[in-house]
């Protein structure tokens, strides 16, 4: 009828057009006061833990975003965004050094942080990285960032000059979603990182396609050759987490393990698991 064809369909296309346009606006607007507010802008941790013993190797910082009407909006809407608004920067700083604060005291070998790219084409990243781990008194090889594998391609910027002067000061490089990007295996070779965090779509492959399990052993062997570490993504079951250990893979991070988590969890977790002394509470305990 009349709303699918000729001039009708496209004033229904522009009304939702409208639509949607206004509710980004709203959105990035809210969002520009969500960076600004103390409370609507939180980081949870989502632990990794050796392939072999099962221990917490390190947490990844994620941010959250507590919308005052909508609720909990997931980054994978908001960091968008923040990109393309111009916001991205002060939400990274943000994340960066509230994530490197609260885990100060934490006894785990690593804390990730995950970099936009735009962030990382600022020639002054890795400077800004440096000042504040140094204000905040963190050993930089504590550090890892994880960055997409489209980032590592971007030949445009600096991020190449960052990453390099980043790695001079002991922060570690990984690569995250690891082959959902145009490069793949045959760029492994040439990246200079030190470790590989294999998408998660290969994983919850396993089982339903060899192909998928045949990737991710290609992709450790490769890794190991090359002397970089590798992480399994979105590990939920125990098939799945057995093969990685079978293969050889070195952390596994998913909701089988653990999911992300508060500060105050994570605290309470790493008690449970005997790596926190109980007799000393941290200094996050007070929030609880
Ligand atoms: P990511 O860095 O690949 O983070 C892993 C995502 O997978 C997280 O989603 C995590 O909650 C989820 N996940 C973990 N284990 C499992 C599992 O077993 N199954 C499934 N289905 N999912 C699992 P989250 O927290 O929604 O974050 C989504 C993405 O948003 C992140 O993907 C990262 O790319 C981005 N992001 C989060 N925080 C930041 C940040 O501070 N800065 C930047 N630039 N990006 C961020
Ligand atoms: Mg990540
Ligand atoms: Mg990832
Ligand atoms: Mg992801």
């Amino acid at each position: 009828h009349a709303k699918t064809t000729g001039r009708g369909r496209f004033a229904v296309f522009g009304k939702e057009m409208d639509a949607m346009l206004q509710q980004r606006r709203a959105l990035e607007r809210d969002l520009r006061n969500a960076v600004k507010s103390e409370t609507q802008i939180k980081v949870e941790y989502q632990p990794l833990y050796s392939a072999e013993e099962q221990r917490i190797t390190g947490v990844e910082a994620l941010l959250r975003w507590q919308h005052p009407e909508r609720g909990w909006i997931s980054p994978e809407v908001f960091i968008p965004i923040a990109e393309e608004a111009g916001l991205i920067e002060a939400l990274g700083e943000r994340a960066m050094r509230q994530a490197c604060s609260e885990s100060r005291s934490w006894p785990v070998q690593t804390l990730a942080v995950n970099v936009s790219a735009v962030e990382l084409r600022n020639p002054a990243y890795a400077m800004k990285v440096a000042k504040l781990l140094l204000a905040i008194g963190m050993d930089p090889r504590r550090l890892e960032l994880e960055i997409t594998e489209s980032t590592l391609t971007d030949s445009a910027g600096h991020c190449e000059h960052n990453i390099r002067a980043l790695r001079a000061l002991g922060v570690t490089i990984a690569i995250d979603d690891f082959g959902t990007g145009f490069s793949s295996l045959g760029r492994l070779q040439q990246l200079e990182v030190d470790r590989i965090k294999i998408d998660r779509s290969f994983v919850q492959g396993f089982g339903r396609s060899a192909n998928d399990e045949d990737i991710v052993k290609a992709i450790v062997n490769l890794a190991h050759a090359k002397g970089l570490r590798t992480t399994a993504e979105g590990v939920e079951t125990i098939e799945q987490s057995d093969y990685l250990r079978q293969i050889g893979c070195d952390d596994l991070q998913g909701f089988l393990l653990s999911r992300p988590m508060s500060p105050v969890g994570i605290e309470r977790l790493l008690r449970v698991s005997g790596s926190l002394d109980p007799l000393f509470p941290t200094p996050n305990d007070k929030r609880a």
